[in-house]
């Protein structure tokens, strides 16, 4: 497969923006090439010039940690952004299309509307796994991306391991896959397939297990091609200097990061153990994620309920293959305890 024969045309010879600091490298020197502020900034630490555009230390620190060559990691403004871009390298607005499959994260769906691309929806099963035959027979030949997500959001579970790579090895497009609860996953994900296959695109992000949410640093590992690509088209300095310094902090404190998804994987289990005991609740759906999707009766009503003393879930009730379910993200002991005191008084009411 080609990847470039898939890029939108008007990309395959573009000229990325040369910033300034392009020309020199080094870190000492008099900078009179960038009209920053010479005198620093009003904050605790200075502001004042502007980032590296190519990541170079943060990069290196996420190659070593995920063990994947550097040039095969992409870094964006959180996952958000690759979502984005990889859309607009790939998909001709109001001709190409792209398939998702419901019920998932709500970002992919909404990065195609506004990018003006054609949507196809196959569901999951009623299993929450992927419905691989229909997937492969709703692609056409404008079809250029299929959306996965493993663990899944809303469902917690992850998709069957031969079926992503059916979908990947069948499919003559890129396969993207989200990965941003993999940290919380006893399975290691799909990097160490990518040098096997040239149309994956791994999406991981800071955002969960690493604390970071806040930061905005999503990662995507693919075919250095692909990511040759995204590093043409993105805004120069799309990760700023305060992220990259603080997320290279974090990821210097691996075990920060282990110990706390520990910690949110013991809870998940004492949550879920009590969630089911509960009168109301009459599923409690097996998670690879630090969330549980919860079926209860009259879910719409429990999520009210719940705000009104200021605990807040996610209501997924709406969703397809979703009825009557909550999403509910694992907390600290105390949090988790004090859901479960609101539920045990909404069922008394
Ligand atoms: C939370 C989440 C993300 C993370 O998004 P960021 O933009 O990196 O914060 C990505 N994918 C899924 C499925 C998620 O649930």
């Amino acid at each position: 497969m080609n990847i470039l024969e898939l890029l939108r045309p008007h990309l395959r010879n573009i000229k990325p923006y040369s910033s300034a600091r392009d020309e020199y490298t080094g870190r000492e020197g008099v900078f009179l090439d960038a009209n920053e502020n010479p005198f620093g900034s009003a904050t605790s630490e200075s502001f004042n010039r502007y980032p590296d555009p190519h990541q170079k230390i943060l990069k290196n620190r996420v190659s070593e940690i995920k063990g994947v060559d550097v040039e095969k990691v992409f870094l964006g403004n959180g996952s958000d952004e690759p979502i984005d871009l990889i859309i607009r390298a790939f998909c001709e607005p109001g001709v190409d299309n792209l398939i998702l499959t419901p019920p998932t994260y709500g970002m992919y769906e909404v990065s195609a509307q506004i990018n003006n691309i054609q949507i196809k929806k196959v569901p999951l099963t009623t299993d929450f796994q992927l419905d691989v035959n229909n997937i492969l027979d709703s692609t056409d030949e404008r079809t250029k991306l299929i959306f996965l997500c493993s663990p899944n959001n809303p469902t917690g579970n992850r998709m069957n391991e031969e079926d992503i790579e059916s979908i990947i090895q069948n499919f003559n497009g890129l396969v993207v896959l989200d990965e941003a609860y993999i940290d919380f996953s006893e399975f290691d994900g799909f990097i160490p397939k990518l040098g096997k296959y040239k149309n994956l695109f791994i999406l991981q992000t800071l955002s969960k297990a690493w604390g970071l949410a806040a930061l905005r640093l999503g990662m995507a590992f693919a075919d250095k091609e692909i990511v040759n690509i995204l590093d043409k088209i993105k805004p120069p300095y799309n990760i700023n200097g305060a992220t990259q310094k603080l997320a290279l902090e974090a990821l210097n404190n691996v075990s920060w990061k282990d110990n706390h998804v520990r910690e949110i994987l013991s809870q998940r289990e004492i949550l879920k153990n009590e969630l089911v005991q509960l009168s109301g609740v009459i599923k409690v759906f097996p998670t690879d994620a630090n969330f549980l999707l919860v079926k209860m009766d009259e879910a719409g009503r429990i999520f009210q309920s719940l705000i009104d003393q200021r605990i807040i879930v996610r209501d997924r009730s709406k969703v397809i293959l979703c009825d009557d379910c909550l999403r509910i993200t694992v907390g600290t002991s105390d949090e988790n305890r004090r859901l479960l005191e609101a539920l045990k008084s909404i069922k008394d009411e």
